[in-house]
């Protein structure tokens, strides 16, 4: 059996959104000593969740994905050819413009899937990114994308519709196998998905990831980047490397060599039989609230500027 380790049993408890690899990972982005005190004090979610419209800067991300912001951010059409954003009411269908164009590409390759029209998208960020008032605690800095699983077998829902509509989930077994909704076309997406070089790397269930493992029988590269994660069965979560140039952008540790499989086995087989819990293992930190002062020195002008 491969490290199930200490990070991971942390993560179960936490829940799907921390842990060293997962989609809250924090990594070590630079936090600033210069930002003004009233502002260093006040929750960084509760002045980033107020904001109705991205910034008027160039685009740049700051900061990690758990720790940091979005400037010159623009909104996903609520509609397209081949995709809709759905909950609408959050107001998370920001992002920075390579995640944007990078989306409608995904969705293109996924509507010459049988039954797909194209995706249906969720969460990306906030306008301006930024920690949240719910929900994430990575999806900060403009990178990350939720697609759903569940065909978009129309593009014509309603507002309505994208409320109270809800995915399929995929994953039987406590996510250790694929269900019978699972087809070749999901395969399909995750592997355009993960093939194109904008991407750090795809969170998914451990079995749609042993599944993709044992149904490929040729290039196997870009398994590498799906990465086994809690949760993340009715939609999976891809993450954008930082785009070359943008230096306030803080990428996460690189994705381990090979194709992850074993690593990815490890993990249904821990949920099929998981192990004792560890009696010496120290009680998880409780999450704490960012403050402007925990964030890059960028993401205080980026909450003022136009
Ligand atoms: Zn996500």
């Amino acid at each position: 059996m491969k490290r199930f380790s200490l990070g991971m049993a942390v993560a179960l408890f936490l829940g799907a959104c921390s842990g060293a690899e997962g989609p809250g990972n924090s990594n070590s982005a630079a936090t600033s000593p210069r930002v003004t005190g009233i502002l260093s004090t006040k929750q960084a979610k509760q002045l980033f969740g107020a904001l109705e419209a991205g910034s008027r800067q160039s685009p740049s991300a700051y900061g990690g994905y758990a720790k940091g912001c979005a400037a010159g951010s623009v909104q996903l059409e609520e509609t397209g050819p081949t995709w809709q954003a759905m909950r609408l009411s959050r107001n998370r269908n920001w992002a920075l413009p390579v995640t944007i164009d990078y989306l409608k590409d995904l969705s293109r390759a996924a509507a010459r899937e049988p039954d797909w029209d194209g995706i249906y998208i969720g969460d990306l960020s906030q306008p301006r990114g930024g920690p949240m008032l719910t929900g994430h605690r990575s999806h900060q800095n403009g990178l990350d994308a939720d697609i759903w699983m569940r065909p978009a077998d129309r593009l014509n829902l309603t507002r309505t519709e994208r409320e109270t509509m809800s995915s399929t989930s995929m994953r039987r077994s406590k996510g250790a196998f694929v269900n019978s909704k699972w087809t070749q076309a999901h395969r399909n997406i995750l592997k355009a998905a993960a093939s194109d070089p904008r991407v750090a790397r795809i969170f998914v269930f451990p079995g749609a990831k042993v599944d993709m493992c044992n149904a490929e029988t040729g290039d196997r590269s870009y398994l590498r980047k799906i990465r086994p994660w809690w949760g993340h069965h009715y939609h999976f979560h891809v993450r954008l490397t930082c785009p070359d140039g943008m230096r306030g952008c803080v990428n996460q540790d690189p994705v381990p060599r090979g194709d992850g499989c074993d690593d990815a086995q490890a993990w249904v087989n821990n949920i099929l039989d998981p192990p004792p819990p560890d009696p010496t293992a120290p009680p998880p930190t409780p999450r704490s609230e960012l403050t402007m002062g925990d964030l890059p020195a960028q993401c205080a002008a980026v909450l003022s500027s136009n």
